[in-house]
């Protein structure tokens, strides 16, 4: 874990809990595979690849890269459909996968939605509920232990203000310090990216139509830009056409990233967020990538089967196609207008994570142990994308999952063994 110590993070530590909570529809039970979890895992088959997709493909082998089939399998370059949450045609949420009628029925759990948790309470350092907004009024839940899974940008904005987090910070805002941690609302990690477009001709159009699948980006790539060797597969890209918008899209990010943000209250009021600087491009590595990039995807569109569509690419935000940027093939020739433009069109994927992260107890910048417990007080845990180390070369939810099963097993083991009880 990158000079971090964590004990039971490496791939056999987590590997059983990804198997746990997946039912791979492709590859079902097998060593990498899970067949029985809540949550279902597709991919939209390669037979129904539409005939724009052919042709990436077609690029994508004459540049010599591989057809690896399973993303979730070997991790190394290649191409692949991309793997989903997904059973049928639709997309699964967490809330569909594990909070079905049975476990809705259980005595001994209650949903409340629309319920802000406002603060942690504690006595000295021993937690002892949460205050909650509901309804419009203020309410008490006490608890003897309480998980924090409120995601990487809003978990350390609570432990901030419940006093856990960087002293300094705390005392400058009046915040009683309960534990000094100066790693909470630090190690914001996030995948920078960008987008590429081009509107579809009629050709293109008719070709993208034989799409048959819900999902529009139906072929995703891994590749090394080698800008630094210890970091392989650090570009991720999604080609896709949709005939329905009439475009084109690429869209990538940076997949192992080097810089790094921060997070930190401005005040003690629970309605006001958090001043958050994601500083995607802090390192210049990052912009080396993603520069390097561009130059990769001009030359996929340059091979023949590709060339054939004459699209005109030229660069977008990440998501939403937005017509007016840049020409690729011009801005590429323009070395400062180039850094300029990705400086200012930079953006995230909506993977934050890393702003409470696990470590041991001397590690200064550590906030959680290996069961998620927070150092330092007694009977809070956090488990969600904050307490990962550093951002998976990957998308960030499924690793959530696994991070939410690995420590309910973690906090479930130590409450038997601190309390002797049967849980
Ligand atoms: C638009 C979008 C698209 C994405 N697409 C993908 C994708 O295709 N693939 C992928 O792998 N990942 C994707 N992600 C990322 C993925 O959703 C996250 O990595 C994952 O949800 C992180 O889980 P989490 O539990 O840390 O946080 P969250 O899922 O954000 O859960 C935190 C929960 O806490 C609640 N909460 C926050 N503060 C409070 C409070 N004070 N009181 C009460 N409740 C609170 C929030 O409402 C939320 O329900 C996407 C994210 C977004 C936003």
């Amino acid at each position: 874990m990158g000079g971090i110590r964590c004990r039971r993070l490496g791939l056999q530590g987590v590997l059983p809990y990804f198997r746990k909570l997946e039912s791979d529809e492709q590859y079902g039970d097998d060593p990498l595979h899970g067949a029985t979890g809540p949550m279902p895992i597709s991919r939209v088959d390669p037979a129904n690849w539409n005939d724009f997709t052919r042709a990436t493909v077609a690029a994508l082998d004459q540049l010599g890269l591989e057809n690896i089939h399973d993303q979730n399998g070997r991790f190394e370059d290649g191409y692949f459909p991309p793997t989903f949450t997904l059973k049928g045609d639709e997309r699964y949420s967490a809330a569909r996968a594990y909070l079905g009628p049975d476990v809705r029925a259980r005595a001994n759990l209650t949903i409340w939605t629309e319920t802000q948790v406002e603060q942690l309470l504690f006595d000295g350092k021993v937690i002892t509920g949460v205050q909650a907004r509901r309804k419009g009024g203020q309410i008490i839940v006490a608890a003897k232990q309480v998980v924090l899974a409120a995601g990487a940008l809003q978990t350390p904005a609570i432990l901030q203000r419940a006093g856990i987090g960087p002293a300094a910070l705390l005392k400058s805002l009046g915040i009683e310090v309960l534990a000094d941690r100066p790693g909470v609302g630090q190690n914001l990690w996030e995948h920078a990216s960008l987008g590429l477009e081009a509107p579809l001709g009629e050709q293109a159009r008719q070709d993208a139509s034989t799409e048959t699948s819900t999902t529009r980006h139906q072929l995703g790539i891994r590749i090394s830009t080698n800008v630094d060797p210890a970091t392989p597969a650090d570009l991720f890209v999604h080609i896709g056409a949709d005939p329905h918008s009439g475009f084109a899209t690429i869209v990538f990010w940076v997949n192992k990233p080097s810089s790094r943000g921060w997070l930190n209250i401005i005040d003690r009021d629970p309605a006001h967020y958090a001043a958050i600087d994601f500083n995607l491009l802090a390192d210049n590595k990052d912009v080396q990538r993603i520069i390097f990039g561009l130059k990769w995807l001009q030359q996929v569109f340059q091979q023949p089967s590709l060339a054939a569509y004459a699209l005109p690419l030229s660069l977008s935000r990440f998501a939403v196609p937005a017509p007016g940027g840049p020409a690729l093939d011009s801005i590429l020739q323009d070395q400062a207008a180039l850094e300029r433009y990705i400086r200012v069109n930079v953006g995230g994927v909506w993977h934050p994570s890393g702003t409470a992260r696990l470590g041991q107890a001397d590690d200064s910048q550590a906030v959680v142990d290996s069961t998620g417990a927070v150092i330092g007080v007694t009977g809070l845990y956090v488990a969600d994308a904050s307490v990962m180390p550093t951002i998976p070369t990957a998308n960030t939810n499924l690793p959530t999952f696994m991070i939410a099963e690995k420590l309910s097993d973690a906090i479930l083991d130590s409450l038997k063994e601190s309390q002797h009880v049967s849980v």
